[in-house]
């Protein structure tokens, strides 16, 4: 019998399946994808958030654990664990090393990608070449991985993990972690999550998974069903406005529209509905995906005109273009005199002062309901854009209560050999917000402890099999 069994493909599966096996466990590890899309939405990632107390390699300055506490604590509203996320705040000091020997190089942040140079190691060649050097360095040590493999059903007798089932197939293991990600691939449950609204919309219907397909919650859902201690709302999500054109799953960071600040932000009839320029992008991209959610037929419209032009990220889809305001409205397909009405009064509300993006500046309206506290300009110089966006959803909360030692929990009691990480318990330390980072950040820790913990209890079973 195999000691550890893990779950899971991405980040997370693959720091615990490492860190089992450099603890002497054999492990088998069961990835839903096909080889060709392994790796979960961790293929898609960019960076880790990173405690420092002084300048290291490509982080500058310092970023002290207080600093990052107080930074999760503001983006949670206080819906964090204080134990379990300042043991994540720890552990981000000095995982690189250990991540570097199983190949995982990093780099210092790009201009444009929001502004994370002090607190973020941004990774060499992004997700793909971490979870491909992962993969490699696994396979290596001799951890056995298997594609195409989604599990269906997991086997406990009471509280303890027995085996994982495959259709007919039954893999038993002496101890287990899950790492399987999010719900958010799954339609139907988030429809079910985000329910009807006052005008009989489903919500849910409109929304644009970011990342991965395979992460349908198949095995969230079984141990909520097995009784296992639950932590998070399922209406909670990392929720970003995506270009409506993106594709339905894995569009990537690339179809992030980030020009939002620089203009206006309407809805399908034409109407601006929140401060486009309430505070720095960085600190505000994540919430304008349940924003676009809220309305109407859950679309928004970003408008901007020339002189925004070259002060953002290009997406990777161009916007659409027109010399005129009302040309601009039909190519959206927005009722050209209401959004005249809603530019001309946003325009004529715009104070002028010294416009500076890098700071809070003084450009704001006077006399309007939202105001746009910053940055506000006239949209006045032709060419004239425009960007369809939908709700993005990055991952879900919803996940299962954990403790120091990753052990998933049943009625209150840790289970001895069933662990748990990464985006699947994340809501531990994650209630709700997010800070740019701490996904990885979480996973890594958490993956790195699961797997620790598997181990031992895998080899204390061996060691109590030979007495
Ligand atoms: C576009 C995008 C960009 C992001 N950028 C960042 C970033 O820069 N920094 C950051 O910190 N976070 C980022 N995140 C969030 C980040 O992806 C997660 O926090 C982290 O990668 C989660 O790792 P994980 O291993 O828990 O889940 P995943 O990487 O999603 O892995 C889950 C795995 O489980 C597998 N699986 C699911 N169900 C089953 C089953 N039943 N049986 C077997 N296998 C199953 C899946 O195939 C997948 O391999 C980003 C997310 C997206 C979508």
């Amino acid at each position: 019998m195999i000691d550890v069994l893990v779950i899971g493909g991405g980040n997370a599966a693959l720091c615990a399946a490492l860190m089992a096996r450099e603890a002497g466990a054999s492990v088998l590890l069961l990835e839903a994808a096909p080889f060709e899309w392994r790796g979960g939405n961790s293929m898609h990632v960019r960076n880790l958030r990173c405690m420092h107390d002084a300048p290291q390699d490509v982080l500058l300055e310092a970023y002290p654990e207080e600093e990052f506490w107080q930074d999760l604590l503001k983006v949670t509203g206080g819906m964090t664990d204080e134990k379990l996320a300042r043991l994540v705040i720890r552990a981000s000091s000095n995982c690189r090393d250990w991540m570097r020997r199983h190949g995982v190089r990093f780099q210092a942040s790009l201009s444009g990608t929001l502004h994370l140079s002090r607190t973020n190691a941004f990774f060499m060649g992004g997700g793909k070449a971490l979870l491909n050097a992962y993969y490699r360095s696994a396979q290596e040590l001799g951890v056995q991985v298997r594609y195409g493999t989604p599990v269906d059903g997991i086997e406990l007798r009471g509280g303890r993990f027995v085996a994982a089932r495959i259709g007919g197939e039954r893999i038993e293991a002496k101890s287990c972690v899950l790492a399987c990600g999010g719900f958010e691939s799954n339609r139907e449950w988030m429809r079910e999550a985000w329910g009807r609204n006052e005008r009989g919309e489903w919500p849910a219907d409109n929304f644009l998974i970011r990342g991965t397909r395979f992460n349908q919650g198949v095995l969230l859902r079984r141990m909520m069903e097995a009784g296992a201690d639950i932590v998070g709302d399922p209406s909670q999500s990392h929720c970003v406005a995506i270009d409506a054109r993106a594709p339905l799953y894995d569009g990537g960071i690339v179809t992030r529209v980030d020009c939002v600040s620089l203009g206006v932000m309407l809805n399908r009839d034409a109407v601006r509905f929140y401060d486009e320029g309430e505070d720095f992008w960085p600190k505000r991209y994540a919430i304008w995906g349940r924003l676009v959610a809220l309305q109407p037929g859950q679309i928004g419209y970003c408008v901007i005109d020339s002189k925004a032009v070259g002060r953002f990220m290009p997406p990777v889809f161009p916007g659409v273009r027109a010399d005129t305001l009302p040309g601009l409205a039909s190519q959206l397909g927005l009722d050209p005199a209401s959004f005249m009405a809603t530019i001309s009064g946003f325009n004529a509300a715009c104070r002028a002062g010294s416009f500076d993006h890098t700071v809070l500046d003084d450009c704001h309206t006077q006399g309007l309901a939202p105001a746009k506290s910053h940055w506000a300009r006239p949209i006045d110089t032709p060419p004239f854009y425009g960007y369809a966006l939908r709700p993005g959803i990055t991952f879900t909360y919803l996940g299962l209560k954990t403790n120091e030692d990753a052990a998933v929990h049943f009625g209150g009691e840790p289970s001895d050999n069933l662990f748990v990480a990464g985006e699947m318990m994340a809501g531990n330390v994650l209630g709700k917000g997010y800070t740019a980072g701490v996904g990885m950040s979480i996973g890594t820790a958490f993956g790195r402890i699961a797997g620790t913990s598997a181990a031992r209890a895998a080899l204390k079973e061996r060691s109590h099999a030979a007495a």
